[in-house]
């Protein structure tokens, strides 16, 4: 079932650790491990638990995901970063977009095995398929071209902003 869902990103990380979402900067360098893949882990682990190669997810420790993962992409950019309403505040530090490959195979599962894409942004998590990806994708493409188009003509009316007394440029 391809169906179009979203779930709060909190709701994968009961205990705020980066799994399966890895941090591309994280505040503290101690903490990040750099995930193995199942190809890394050797074809006893893929076989074991029906590994595609690209899987970072670390099956059999608590609080795994159920399906397997490629390690997301994601913007260097953080959601709370640029979120004004505080809400971002509660996903700790989680990027403003990211995406990754999931494949459902689990053994005995009725729907056989189903690939998707997640898409997060901020706290939110798209889990669609493929071609909701792409549509997503092409959809982005032409936002960026009038993104570009609000952020140069913002740039040029800023030019006269007030920058005295309570007009403080950014919060938080
Ligand atoms: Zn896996």
């Amino acid at each position: 079932m391809a169906q179009h869902t979203v779930a709060s990103r909190t709701d994968f990380q009961p205990t705020g650790r980066a799994l399966p979402f890895v941090p591309e900067q994280p505040r503290d360098r101690s903490e990040h491990v750099t995930p193995l893949t199942a190809a890394q882990r050797g074809v006893e682990w893929m076989n074991r638990w029906g590994c595609p190669g690209f899987c970072v997810v670390p099956h059999g420790e608590p609080l795994a995901l159920e399906c397997h993962s490629t390690a997301p992409v994601e913007t260097s950019l953080r959601a709370a970063e640029i979120d004004c309403s505080g809400y971002s505040e509660n996903g700790e530090g989680l990027p403003w977009l990211t995406a990754q490959v999931i494949v459902h195979n689990e053994q005995d599962d009725p729907r056989g095995r189903e690939t998707q894409v997640w898409l997060g942004y901020g706290v939110h998590l798209a889990e669609i398929s493929p071609a909701q990806a792409r549509q997503a994708l092409d959809s982005l493409r032409a936002f960026t071209t009038r993104l570009a188009a609000v952020v140069g003509l913002a740039e040029q009316v800023a030019a006269d902003d007030r920058t005295d007394e309570h007009h403080p440029q950014a919060r938080g």
